[in-house]
Formats: structure tokens, C-alpha cells, sequence
């Protein structure tokens, strides 16, 4: 049985799959504080790739409200009920991930869900944990609460999807991490979907073939940024390159944030899948249910959210979310400015700490004419 070290779990584990890493490992950044739920992520996506027929209820991005909210219904409580619940001895896990808790040597047994499973992709949109009684008031913590979770395929560095695979028509792309199915290779056996715990391939019924996120991979090759993260509203994602192995770089942002500073943490890591999607976690919402989502780090990670005025660096870095459509690979802070560099190093953006604020003169000498805030 291959062993990987999971920097994730600070530990080997068992992977039963021996394929090199990427050179390279595209990654993103999710601040959850930021989310809105306007779903532009998810029409985006579905307008550039899954359009077609059989791909009716296929939303390889989607927004789901926690705590009650998943797509497809109960994706993560089905996995949760099927395995052990994760222990960590301080950054350390000590349980089972889903490679090791069956046979060795075996893809994880996971679970399929049913088809009226992705009949609802919104079920339980902004539903909160409790009534807000008559009378009640904000007491510094919050007595209820909801957030949102943005969600599209991890292109986990040990996929479950791709060791499930029977015709190997699942592959890691050695150039960006990126994980693909091959539609040519693939007969539609669906152990791709049952291996995932994200839930994040899907079976096509005209097709009859498996598909899922393609991390907007003609994008990537040009150095842009995927379409769910260039069209965010929010402004709350960052797509770039995580160093997976070694030492991560303090002038990449996406290493800065998740590596350096441990300020967005992977979803679910006790999986053992090493997701490279990255939350920043919601700082009302209680440790307990943040903890089982994102791991031990998730106390540290608020006091740091909280603190950040004092932290130019690591604030600057959030400030180049959403900024740019190119993939930043290099940043750095000058001032009162924080610089993002692309990945031909070449300069694409400046986001100032303090947006400048300009006053018209009340009377244009140009025109001759008073200028008045009414419209
Ligand atoms: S576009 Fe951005 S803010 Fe809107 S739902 Fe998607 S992730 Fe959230
Ligand atoms: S999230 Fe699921 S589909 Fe995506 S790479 Fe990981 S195991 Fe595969
Ligand atoms: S990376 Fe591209 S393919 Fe994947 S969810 Fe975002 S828009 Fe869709």
C-alpha cells in the first residue's frame, strides 16, 4: 500500500493510488464571511460548461446554506453517520480517513446518492439553526446562526475519485493538479461518485458518462482565473497555486494565507483527500460545528480574522481577492498598496488599504453648470 504524507492530517496515511504529485497544484481561497449566496458562481459556471442535455440538475458549483443545506441532500451527514468521528491531537489526526477505515488496499466504500438527492439544489437556503424569539437581542455571540459554503471540486492531491476509477478514465493532470474524466474512457460505472465524499462528480443520463468540475482548465492554461471565481459578486475567492510539498513561499498569496498563516483551512480534511479548496471560517458561527467542518484550526484562524488591521501582510493578501482575473502567483505590499503579480510575473493589479475618496467641485467650469446630487 502507497504512503503519502497528508500535510493536512501532519501525518502519512495510506493511498491507494502510486502516481506522482503535480508539478504544480492549482488552489483556491473561499472567505465565507464575505458570501452572499447570489449564486452568480453557480449560473456562471452552469451557462460556460453544463448546459447541455442531461446536465439539468448538474451544478459543478454550487452554494449551500449550513447548517441544514447540501447538494446533493445530505452529502456530508451520510459520510459523517458512515465513519468514525475525527479525533486530533493538536494539529495531528488520529482517526481513520476514508482510505484506511475499509479494506487496505481498497477505494473508499462511500455512498451514492439517490437521483431526487440532486433534485433540490438549494433545499434549506437560508434557514437558520433556531426562532428568533420576540424580544431577542444581539449579546456578543449569536444565540442563532447560518452561513454559506460555496462548494465546487477540491482537486484533491489523493483523489478518491480517481483511486475508485476501474477504467482509470479519472486522471490528475501533471501540469496544475487539475483532476478530469476522461468521457471517451469512462463506461459510467459511477464508483467515482460513491468514492467522492464531496459529492462533486456527477452522472450524466443522456451521456451515460461520469462529470465533474473542470477547473476551468483552458482558463488556467492562459493564466486566467475560473469563471466562478472572476464573476463572484462578493469578491470572496482567490484562485492560484498552493506549494503542496516543502516549504511554502511567503510572496505567493494563496501559500501565505493557507500554509504561512493558516487563516483559510481545508473542508473536511479528516477525509484524508487533501481538498484544495481553502475556507476562511465564519467567525459567528460556534467552534463545535466549525471544528467537525474545517478541522483544529479553526480558533486560531478567527482570533487572526479578527485581528487583522494588525496584520498588514496577511490583509493585503485578502485584499487582492476578486481584483484581478489573472491568477496571482507572486504579491507583495508597498505602502498603502498591496501588488499582485501574474503568472508570467508581470504586474496586474494594485488594490489600495484605503479606497481614495474624490470630491467634485459643486460648480464644473467646464460646462458652466451646478452639479447636484439628484439624479
Ligand atoms: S458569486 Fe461569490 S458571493 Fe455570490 S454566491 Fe458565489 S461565492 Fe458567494
Ligand atoms: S472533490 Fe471529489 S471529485 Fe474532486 S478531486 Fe476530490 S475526490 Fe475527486
Ligand atoms: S472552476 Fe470552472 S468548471 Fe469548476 S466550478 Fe468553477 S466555473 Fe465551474
Amino acid at each position: 500500500m502507497p504512503k503519502r504524507f497528508n500535510w493536512q492530517l501532519d501525518r502519512e496515511m495510506d493511498y491507494p493510488y502510486a502516481a506522482p504529485p503535480p508539478k504544480r497544484q492549482v488552489a483556491y481561497i473561499f472567505d465565507t464571511n464575505k458570501c452572499i449566496a447570489c449564486q452568480t458562481c453557480t449560473v456562471a459556471c452552469k451557462t460556460a460548461w453544463t448546459s447541455g442535455k442531461g446536465e439539468e440538475t448538474i451544478f459543478w458549483n454550487n452554494v449551500e446554506t449550513k447548517p441544514y443545506g447540501g447538494y446533493p441532500v445530505g452529502w456530508d451527514l451520510n459520510l459523517l453517520k458512515q465513519e468514525q468521528p475525527a479525533r486530533w491531537n493538536g494539529q495531528q489526526l488520529t482517526s481513520l480517513t476514508i482510505f484506511e477505515s475499509d479494506k487496505p488496499g481498497q477505494p473508499p466504500r462511500g455512498h451514492r446518492p439517490l437521483p431526487e438527492d440532486y433534485a433540490h439544489p438549494n433545499l434549506g437556503e437560508d434557514d437558520i439553526t433556531g426562532l428568533a424569539e420576540l424580544g431577542a437581542h444581539f449579546e456578543g455571540t449569536h444565540p442563532m446562526w447560518m452561513f454559506y459554503l460555496a462548494r465546487i471540486c477540491n482537486h484533491c492531491a489523493h483523489p478518491a475519485c480517481l483511486a475508485a476509477c476501474p477504467r482509470k478514465a479519472v486522471y490528475k493532470r501533471e501540469q496544475d493538479g487539475i483532476v478530469l474524466v476522461d468521457q471517451e474512457r469512462c463506461r459510467g460505472y459511477q464508483e467515482c461518485i460513491k468514492a467522492c465524499p464531496y459529492k462533486k462528480v456527477f452522472y450524466n443520463i443522456i451521456s451515460r458518462a461520469s462529470q465533474k468540475c473542470i477547473g476551468c482548465y483552458p482558463r488556467v492554461e492562459e493564466g486566467n482565473v475560473a469563471f466562478c471565481v472572476e464573476s463572484c459578486i462578493g469578491k470572496i475567492r482567490m484562485h492560484g497555486f498552493i506549494t503542496p510539498e516543502g516549504p511554502p513561499r511567503e510572496d505567493n498569496p494563496v501559500d501565505y494565507i493557507v500554509r504561512v498563516k493558516k487563516l483559510a483551512l481545508p473542508l473536511y480534511p479528516q477525509f484524508g483527500t487533501s481538498p484544495n479548496v481553502y475556507y476562511v471560517p465564519p467567525i459567528h458561527v460556534p467552534d463545535p460545528f466549525l471544528e467537525q467542518i474545517f478541522g483544529p484550526g479553526v480558533e486560531a484562524s478567527k482570533n487572526l480574522y479578527r485581528n487583522l488591521a494588525a496584520d498588514q501582510k496577511l490583509l493585503g493578501a485578502l485584499l487582492l481577492f476578486g481584483a484581478s482575473p489573472r491568477m496571482l502567483t507572486r504579491y507583495e505590499v508597498k505602502g498603502d498598496q498591496a501588488i499582485g503579480y501574474d503568472v508570467d510575473d508581470k504586474e496586474a493589479v494594485r488594490v489600495p488599504f484605503t479606497e481614495p475618496v474624490y470630491q467634485r467641485p459643486h460648480r464644473d467650469q467646464r460646462h458652466e453648470v451646478y452639479r447636484h446630487n439628484t439624479a
